[in-house]
């Protein structure tokens, strides 16, 4: 496994970490036509509980 041959320094450590940021989560409307809540997509629908057209899941 490769090893790092030199410490990294704190100000280059803090520097990438500074890069770090939390993303937006992707959001796709839901294709059941009555509900068309934001949903993740490749995810049964949370509002309505339908997946493909199909109910899946007991809505909450
Ligand atoms: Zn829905």
């Amino acid at each position: 496994m490769a090893v790092p041959k030199r410490r990294m320094s704190r100000s280059n450590t803090r520097s990438r970490r500074a890069q770090w940021k939390a993303a937006a989560p992707t959001l796709a409307a839901c294709s059941n036509r009555a509900c068309r809540a934001p949903k993740p997509p490749h995810v049964a629908c949370p509002t309505c509980g339908t997946y493909d057209g199909r109910q899946v899941v007991r809505p909450a």
